[in-house]
């Protein structure tokens, strides 16, 4: 059975793309046939998995907007993912469908042509809560919440709750909300831990186990268009691995998720 996870947080800069590439690679060393999806114009993830979105001619963005058939569009990467790229283009894609009937389902028309070749497809949400994310989450049956540990500022959360309450009342009634990923964490401060304190209590939501450790490995990694799986061991890529094995024991075995909220 495939399963689709949408990594959403409007924040930019919270560890989505890395947190995309570097579970999609982890879950692919799995042996899981793993697609990932570059829903953000950025084109953030299609770079860091070793592709030049200037040099792709046809991206997500025809794609969503009926011009091309998803498996046209595929790419393979050096780690065994698929990859379903992203272009500048996708920045007017938001416009075009917005005058479309059903434009939050277009990823999810899509994907139903081609998630029987994947085990596990994973969508990369852009920065906002645009028709883009609503792709998203619409498309998924799970979402995953990155939250970088530094700031207190997390404001933001509540309105992106209340997004995925609203997918759930409107376009997509089974998504599961399974919780926040603590990114950029740094175990030697009691602030990151306070800051996951305060998340799960204020917002009730779980809290997903481990912790992304904070380390230089992940900005090397995505400039070389390789992610940080593909390097030297290091506490990052080991973080992603026992990440992967959680969802995994999760969505094939129906264990429970384990978390740091206990
Ligand atoms: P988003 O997709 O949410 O905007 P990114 O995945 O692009 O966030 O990450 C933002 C920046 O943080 C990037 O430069 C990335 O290399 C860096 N980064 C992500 N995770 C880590 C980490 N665990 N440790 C150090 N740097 C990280
Ligand atoms: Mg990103």
């Amino acid at each position: 059975m495939t399963t689709v996870l949408a990594v959403a947080n409007q924040k930019g800069g919270v560890a989505k793309t890395t947190t995309v590439a570097s579970l999609a690679a982890a879950l692919a060393a799995l042996d899981q046939r793993v697609l990932v999806v570059d829903l953000d114009p950025q084109a953030c993830l299609t770079f860091s998995l070793g592709h030049n979105p200037d040099k792709i001619e046809r991206s997500v963005h025809d794609v969503l907007i009926g011009d091309a058939e998803a498996k046209e569009v595929l790419l393979d990467t050096a780690e065994g993912i698929t990859l379903l790229p992203a272009t500048i283009d996708l920045a007017g894609a938001e416009a075009l469908l917005l005058m479309r009937p059903g434009r939050e389902y277009a990823l999810k028309r899509a994907l139903a042509t081609i998630r029987d070749d994947f085990d596990i497809v994973i969508v990369d949400c852009p920065p906002s809560l645009g028709v883009l994310t609503l792709n998203g989450l619409t498309a998924a049956e799970s979402v995953l919440v990155p939250l970088q540990c530094e700031t207190l500022a997390h404001r933001g959360v509540g309105q992106l709750l209340r997004t995925v309450e609203e997918v759930k009342q409107i376009t997509n009634p089974d998504l599961d909300l399974l919780g926040a990923l603590p990114t950029l964490y740094d175990a030697r401060t009691t602030h990151s831990r306070d800051v996951l304190a305060d998340v799960s209590d204020r917002y009730n939501l779980p809290v997903l186990s481990p912790a992304i450790p904070r380390t230089v490995r992940f900005a090397e990694a995505s400039a070389s268009g390789a992610t940080v799986l593909a390097g030297r061991k290091n506490k990052g890529a080991q973080a992603y691995r026992e990440l992967a094995e959680n969802l995994l024991n999760y969505w094939t075995d129906g264990r429970k998720l384990e978390t740091l909220s206990g």
